[in-house]
């Protein structure tokens, strides 16, 4: 990953914003829907604030997501390339990022079940090729990892392994069946994620989730020159902690400070592979960004889906969403 200057098109990261409809909270209160997407890749401001000043009107990214969007509209368009990269080998990552409450979980849920879909869809017209697909899944809160598949909470440990870089240890890893198989362990997790000692809305907003699919195929018969190749890659579906705790300071100090380290460190890591700068990325810094090394940067391929509420009552957070998408692009 180090050492390179230059970024080709491949490498790049594939950077979309998606803004939610108002709810009912919103609407009840008569907030106003402030942010518009007028083409596919600009969503603008409407700027009409006492200050005009204080904000940039129009932000660009690789696609924009209106309201109106479907969830299948933002996984076609804004990560179904890079999901599907795992299939010719190559490790990926998507990241769902913004605040909470403005989509991230509900967005991150349609991506993975449509690329497990198509991950599933492809297996099938590759009869050619034998595939082991392997999951498992995990979640990082206060920089303590716990496995999503076991029932047993306690903290994993990482651990550097020379030939495959960091390793989460005792982390269950599935063999799957087939799609239903993994279905029921995504509903697995699901659970897993609500039964936490807080509430699911305050665990999950604070909390890292990556889902993690390894798929390794090779050719069924040995002769077949085009496809007599091994290939394994894997993966990572991330719903990350809500934005808004990268700026959280105060009564929870420590654990404000465990999870900006992932969450800052992630934007660093995001910032300097979008630079294509050579030399020192911090993957060390946080657990998340050590457990995705191997899927971020290199010859991974990473996509970012930012949500945001259109609300005018979030526009300070909606403003810090829209500048992390425009230091990753
Ligand atoms: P987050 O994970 O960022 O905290 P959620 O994904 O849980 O946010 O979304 C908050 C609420 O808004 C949920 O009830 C969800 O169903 C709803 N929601 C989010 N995005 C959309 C959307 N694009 N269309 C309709 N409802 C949405
Ligand atoms: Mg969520």
């Amino acid at each position: 990953a180090e050492g390179d200057s230059t970024v080709g098109e491949e490498e790049r990261i594939l950077v979309s914003v998606r803004l939610r409809p108002l709810n009912a909270k919103e609407l009840e209160r008569n907030d106003t829907s402030d942010w518009e997407c007028i083409d596919r890749t600009t969503v603008v401001f409407k700027n009409n604030l006492p200050d005009r000043s204080m904000y940039p009107t129009a932000y660009t990214f690789d696609r924009v997501f209106g309201s109106k969007c479907g969830t299948r509209d933002v996984y076609e368009e804004g990560a179904k390339e890079v999901a599907l990269s795992v299939v010719s080998g190559i490790n990926a990552t998507i990241f769902a990022y913004g605040q909470t409450n403005s989509g991230k979980t509900y967005t991150m849920t349609g991506i993975t079940e449509y690329s497990v879909a198509d991950i599933y869809d492809h297996i099938k017209r590759h009869e050619e090729r034998e595939f082991i697909l392997k999951f498992s899944a995990m979640e990082i809160y206060n920089e303590v990892v716990r496995d999503l598949l076991s029932m047993d909470g306690s903290p994993l440990r990482l651990l550097d392994d020379p030939e495959r870089g960091t390793i989460v240890e005792k982390l269950t890893e599935e063999t799957l069946r087939d799609e239903n198989h993994l279905k029921e362990l995504l509903s697995t997790c699901e659970a897993q994620r609500q039964t936490g000692e807080t509430s699911l809305n305050e665990m999950s907003s604070r909390s890292h989730q990556i889902l993690r699919l390894t798929i390794e195929s090779s050719a069924r018969e040995l002769l077949n020159r085009n496809s007599s190749s091994t290939l394994a890659a894997t993966v990572n579906f991330v719903d990350l902690a809500g934005s808004e705790r990268a700026s959280q300071t105060g009564v929870r100090l420590k654990e404000g400070c465990h999870i900006n380290r992932s969450l800052l460190t992630l934007g660093t890591v995001i910032r300097k592979l979008s630079k294509g700068r050579n030399g020192h990325i911090p993957y060390r810094d946080s657990k998340l960004t050590r457990i995705l090394q191997s899927s971020l940067g290199g010859n991974a391929r990473t996509a970012i889906v930012c949500t945001m509420s259109p609300a005018r009552s979030h526009i300070e957070q909606s403003r810090n969403t829209l500048l992390f998408a425009s230091c990753a692009k």
